[in-house]
């Protein structure tokens, strides 16, 4: 198809999704008009109703500066969000619309602490140049004479077409102003499934080391969007491959251990991506972030347990303690919540546990003490578990899966005899007490955890068997001075 002909048809199914968000468009661009503003709708927003992807948030840039958005906006809007405001970013709710409105930027950069000072600008052009991607530094009008008038002064069709992330300048130029845009880069490789530009791969590789300039909090927020993207082991490759990932996830490069003359162990960095990818495969509710952090870096631990055992054998002992406290020391670095960090380290602590499960040898006390320990997890490590088998071997594939499904049915079997979604000890703190004829304190947290014990072994027991455990226990037990 002629270029401009494909173009045509791409603006024209664009100009149809904008319809079907057209009436907020034309009220918004009404009231800007209204007061002799000109509003566009313009970044993300742009890029995917070209694309044909969903639209979430409607990015929008203006000539009105903040304090007169405001004004503008307030008879209008049901809600408004002014955290962004010393940028110039107003966030507005309108029904089940969410807006971001930001006046035209031209930013400079301090070339010596790079710190973008905010600088407002005045016309829509300046606005597109200093955007992160060519695909992303597209507009269309919404007020005036001209609504639906597409600006495109730099080539992010053409960009877009050829499913291709530039920058609108030299890259070494805006990533030198902005570092973070090499990781967006790496996200939109994920989120987009676009290639980078030849010029862009050359920067990254060049300046990667640059990303150590970013907080944290922005590096997880980018991360997390590539995980949930719709390609994540083409974003992580691309980290490992221009050095992004050493500089904020070094642990998942580092598992490309030189394959031993033996051939004994696969590739970890590129098993783990496989895993990664199958673990996708198995989703059954959306993206799942705890799920897909966990396939990343179940094996972290594999490079610093490796030994080459005297038969010529390759072993990694306990690589999934070591992993599960690299997990979280990696995590809690990023700023994770608590939850995060301990869910997606637990996943990976429990990953290995299953492969003691052999021929279906393990006692109930065993399945029960699995599906404690993964209490609300478990959904997941089964993906997971599921997942962690790359073997080209078909027959071991097969055998692992169905030894799997017998490890599911015994878990199903199990719980239609006992509550194993909550697994507690049958005798609770005050019966404890008043059973041992002691006060609220250290031992009655012991005896707590004894029962509790026991409770996994055995399963469920009858009051008086519990009375008589406890009794017992309590008896045999040595104390100072007794
Ligand atoms: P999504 O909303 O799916 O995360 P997006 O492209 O809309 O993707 P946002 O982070 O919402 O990404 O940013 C909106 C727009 O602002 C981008 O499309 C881009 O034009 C611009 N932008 C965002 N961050 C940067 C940056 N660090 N440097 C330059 N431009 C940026
Ligand atoms: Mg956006």
């Amino acid at each position: 198809m002629a270029e401009s002909a494909a173009d045509a048809e791409l603006l024209a199914a664009a100009a149809v999704a904008l319809n079907r968000n057209g009436e907020v468009l034309r009220d918004v661009g009404a009231v800007f008009a209204d007061a002799g503003h000109e509003l566009y709708l313009v970044g993300g927003s742009v890029r995917d109703v070209l694309l044909g992807r969903p639209l979430t948030d409607l990015d929008f840039t203006t000539d009105a500066r903040p304090e007169q958005m405001q004004k503008i906006l307030r008879g209008w809007a049901d809600a408004l969000w002014d955290t962004g405001i010393d940028f110039g970013t107003l966030g507005v709710g309108k029904g089940d619309y969410r807006l971001e409105i930001t006046t035209f930027r031209a930013d400079t950069y301090d070339q010596v602490s790079r710190n973008p000072e905010v600088r407002f600008g005045d016309n829509l052009h300046d606005d597109l140049v200093r955007r992160d991607f060519t695909a992303n530094a597209m507009a269309i009008r919404i007020t005036g004479d001209g609504p639906g008038e597409f600006h495109d002064p730099l080539g992010g069709l053409a960009a877009l077409r050829a499913r291709m992330l530039d920058t609108p300048s030299a890259p070494q130029v805006s990533f030198g102003d902005d570092p973070l845009r090499m990781l967006r880069a790496a996200r939109f490789v994920s989120q987009l499934q676009f290639g980078v530009a030849p010029r862009v791969l050359e920067a990254l590789l060049e300046m990667a080391q640059q990303l150590d300039r970013i907080t944290v909090e922005r590096v997880a927020a980018e991360l997390d969007k590539l995980l949930l993207g719709a390609d994540p082991v083409a974003g992580i490759d691309l980290m490992v491959q221009t050095g992004l990932g050493e500089v904020v996830l070094p642990e998942v490069g580092a598992m490309r251990m030189a394959i031993d003359e033996h051939h004994q162990h696969k590739d970890v960095y590129w098993h783990s991506l496989t895993v990664l990818k199958q673990a996708i495969d198995l989703e059954d509710d959306g993206p799942d972030l705890v799920l897909r952090w966990a396939a990343l870096l179940h094996d972290i631990g594999k490079p610093a347990t490796r030994k080459h055992e005297s038969d010529g054998g390759v072993s990694f002992h306990h690589h999934e303690v070591v992993g599960a406290k690299m997990t979280r020391k990696r995590m809690r670095a990023l700023k994770y919540s608590k939850q995060m960090v301990d869910d997606v380290s637990q996943l990976v602590y429990l990953h290995l546990r299953f492969h003691g499960y052999g021929d279906g040898r393990w006692t109930d006390s065993a399945v029960r003490r699995y599906v404690t320990d993964a209490g609300p997890l478990l959904p997941q490590l089964h993906k997971l578990v599921r997942a962690d088998c790359t073997t080209r071997n078909k027959r071991r594939a097969a055998r692992l899966q169905a030894n799997y499904d017998d490890l599911e049915r015994r878990i199903a079997e199990l719980a239609e005899k006992e509550d194993l979604a909550r697994v507690r000890p049958d005798l609770d703190g005050n019966e404890i007490m008043r059973i041992l004829s002691i006060p609220a304190g250290p031992e009655v947290g012991q005896a707590w955890r004894f029962l509790k014990e026991l409770r996994l072994d055995r399963g469920p027991m009858d009051h008086d068997e519990a009375v008589g455990e406890l009794l017992k226990w309590w008896n045999s037990r040595e104390r100072p001075g007794v």
